[in-house]
């Protein structure tokens, strides 16, 4: 594969969307070529970057309250015809009001007003891939307004909290892990892990706080606290 024909497919690659046996040729051209090279890290670069602000930036409130009613009226509007008629006219037969009561409460009040807030304790520990569990709670997140998230780091889990941390794409695990924050979610490292593994607790970057016991805390957030547990 030539220069031109790399650049063409150069995007398509960035983006997962070429077949196999270009994609081997590429690969093979990008090794030999410093100049194509330098191009795909630049377009990798610009893909995590606007990949990032886009997957973490919060829709405002009111965008987020218009899309709830949005979807409430077409769900409204796409029940059976004596559902809609038992909400919108008053009949005065027990039956009706049963069905109203409950076909239409249950979903529609609790899907605006907002039912108690789903609290979640991620652990990480060792064997964990710390770039997909980070996939995962920026997924959860947006998925699950008003989430309520605690990542717990223990044992190697807690390396990529340390400074310098990077993922196997060289992004460091700091800007991630920031950008999580800024949305709510809690990072803590076992203060228990950092003395056996003798990591000096300055290494631990500045988002995440650092916590007596890992395993302490996750009991602590279940039984006081009411989170859910769950093991990235
Ligand atoms: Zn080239």
């Amino acid at each position: 594969m030539d220069c031109t024909r790399t650049r063409q497919l150069l995007q398509a690659y960035v983006d997962h969307e070429l077949e196999v046996s270009p994609a081997l040729e590429l690969e093979e051209h990008l090794r030999r070529c410093d100049a194509c090279r330098a191009r795909y890290h630049t377009f990798r670069q610009l893909r995590a970057t606007v990949g990032a602000a886009i997957a973490f930036t919060p829709a405002p409130d009111a965008l987020r309250r218009r899309i709830a009613q949005r979807l409430h009226t077409q769900e409204i509007r796409a029940r059976p015809w004596w559902a809609r008629r038992a909400a919108l006219v008053a009949v005065p037969a027990v039956l009706a009001l049963v069905a109203a009561t409950l076909v239409l409460v249950p979903k529609s009040d609790d899907s605006l007003r907002g039912s108690p807030v789903e609290k979640i304790v991620y652990h990480i520990n060792e064997g964990t891939d710390p770039a997909t569990a980070l996939r995962n709670v920026a997924n959860h997140l947006q998925l699950t307004p008003g989430l309520k998230a605690v990542v717990v780091a223990h044992n190697k889990g807690v390396d990529f909290l340390l400074m310098g941390a990077r993922d196997d794409d060289g992004q460091l695990f700091e800007d991630q892990v920031a950008a999580l924050k800024a949305r709510g979610v809690d990072f803590r490292v076992c203060g228990n892990t950092l003395s056996r593994r003798h990591i000096d607790p300055t290494r631990v970057i500045p988002e995440a706080k650092l916590v007596p016991s890992g395993v302490a805390e996750i009991g602590r957030l279940q039984t006081k606290e009411g989170y859910a547990y769950m093991r990235l």
